[in-house]
């Protein structure tokens, strides 16, 4: 008979099913309920006409340990899901900033070394400043001893106003989600370090190439329920039961669901909605107050099939759009994805005119391209919590005052920005925890 505790997990996105995997996978008897009718929450499949899109495009490093082991874990073979390159740069533009920082595969640090020694598009002194900063990255020079501005950091260590502008503040906001003049150093140089100063394979981008859905969604469920856990869809939180400084359980609607352990791997805003209900939640959820959001639009265009841009991944110099995903290797030959990250005056266009601008830039770009056949545009307002300077501050950890209640989710207190990493990690973390007293008490009763 399974004695396990029941644990109860509430959000079905990348955390939640991170959690519940974990536990799964020591045979903890675990309920999934999503509120949504599919599981993957901000990194989902969606359906444009015939074709399976993603709500969002979505890179990942190979500094993506966590996630890459979970999807071992639920079989899931990663060479058929990810498109593996070395890390490089690939940027065209409106205005002649053309730049190209190649790939190498000389060991780490050797390997940013030679791609910068050869990169395209830079002078001499802006490769030197580059190499500078990387060196006292790597030496742990960099002086932050309080969080301040990416943008900050970047002029108080030397780095020139063109070099921000075209190399630094594409990575960072392609990262942090944020304006390189409000996002932070602190995190901004967490994911440098651990992409870069690590193994040599940490810095590769992996690219999906499967939908969303496919990478870990659909897997994560099979695996759950064949370990005999179940997942609810349809199913939204909408309360917490606690008798005095433990909780009972949950709410859906009037239905009590009754667990002994309860997870919260839900967007921050919710989680704070139902803490805020109960006093003893009283310093998590003011710190919950504190954190804002930022989106992330993606405009998908449909080309003829022979259309390309000959990359996966192309940055776009001086213009709106700031990323172009060529998505032929996802057996979409022709569709391009152009990704906006962080606020802007994107928000305020509508999608008519956001696609007309677009099409516009890529005209401009590739001016051999035909008209579009159709697009759609997403806009994800709540893509990410607002990972501005001290933003590690307010970021809660997976413990809470109540002993039994965990939270996972991006924004807890990773270290990271909001990433798919970052979400495993914080839902990991919560299983790990469960596992561990649980250990400790049989231990104890045992003695
Ligand atoms: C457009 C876009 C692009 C992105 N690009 C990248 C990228 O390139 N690389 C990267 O690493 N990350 C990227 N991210 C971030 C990444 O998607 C998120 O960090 C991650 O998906 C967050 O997972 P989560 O489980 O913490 O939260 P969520 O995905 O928000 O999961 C919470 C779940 O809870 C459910 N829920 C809400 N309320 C209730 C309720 N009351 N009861 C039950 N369920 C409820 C929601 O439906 C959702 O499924 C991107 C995000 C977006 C939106």
């Amino acid at each position: 008979m399974n004695t396990k505790p029941h644990v109860v997990i509430a959000g079905g996105g990348w955390s939640g099913l991170a959690a519940a995997v974990e536990l799964a996978q020591h045979d903890y008897k675990v309920t999934l309920l999503e509120s949504a009718k599919q599981l993957g929450g901000r990194a989902r499949r969606v359906l444009f006409n015939d074709m399976r899109v993603d709500n969002g495009l979505h890179i990942g490093v190979g500094a993506y340990t966590e996630l890459l082991h979970l999807l071992d874990v639920v079989g899931v073979d990663v060479d058929k899901v990810f498109h593996r390159i070395p890390f490089q740069m690939r940027y065209t533009s409106t205005k002649k900033n053309h730049m190209v920082i190649p790939p190498s595969s000389l060991p780490k640090p050797f390997n940013l070394l030679w791609s910068f020694i050869k990169a395209s598009g830079f002078s001499v002194r802006e490769k030197i400043q580059a190499l500078r900063f990387c060196a006292k990255l790597a030496l742990g020079k960099l002086d932050l001893q309080s969080d301040i501005s990416v943008q900050a950091m970047l002029i108080k260590n030397g780095q020139s106003t063109r070099l921000i502008h075209y190399f630094w503040e594409p990575i960072c906001i392609g990262a942090l989600n944020l304006a390189i003049h409000k996002a932070s150093a602190e995190v901004f140089v967490t994911v440098m370090h651990d992409s870069f100063l690590q193994t040599r394979d940490y810095s590769d981008f992996i690219i999906p190439i499967a939908d969303l859905g496919d990478i870990f969604p659909d897997p994560a469920m099979e695996y759950i329920e064949n370990n005999g856990g179940s997942v609810r869809m349809g199913s939204r939180v909408t309360g917490l039961e606690l008798d005095g400084e433990f909780v009972k359980g949950v709410y859906v609607g009037n239905e009590l669901i009754k667990a002994d352990e309860v997870i919260l791997a839900l967007p921050h805003i919710i989680s704070r909605r139902l803490l805020t209900r109960h006093e003893i939640f009283n310093s998590v959820s003011e710190q919950l107050a504190y954190m804002g959001q930022q989106p992330i639009t993606t405009i998908y265009l449909k080309y003829p099939d022979s259309v390309t841009t000959g990359t996966a991944m192309l940055g776009m110099h001086d213009t709106l759009g700031q990323w172009v995903f060529d998505r032929s290797l996802n057996g979409q030959p022709g569709v391009m994805a152009v990704v906006i990250s962080a606020d802007g005056p994107h928000m305020k266009m509508d999608n008519e005119k956001l696609i007309a601008h677009i099409a516009d830039e890529l005209k401009q770009l590739f001016p051999q391209w035909p008209e579009h056949e159709e697009a759609i545009v997403i806009k994800e307002k709540r893509a990410t919590f607002y990972c501005g300077v001290a933003s590690n501050e307010v970021r809660p950890d997976v413990e809470t005052p109540v002993e039994n209640c965990w939270l996972a989710g991006d924004y807890t207190a990773t270290g990271y920005p909001a990433t798919l990493e970052g979400a495993v990690r914080s839902g990991v973390a919560c299983a790990r925890h469960i596992i561990s007293n649980q250990m400790k008490e049989e231990l104890t009763e045992n003695e």
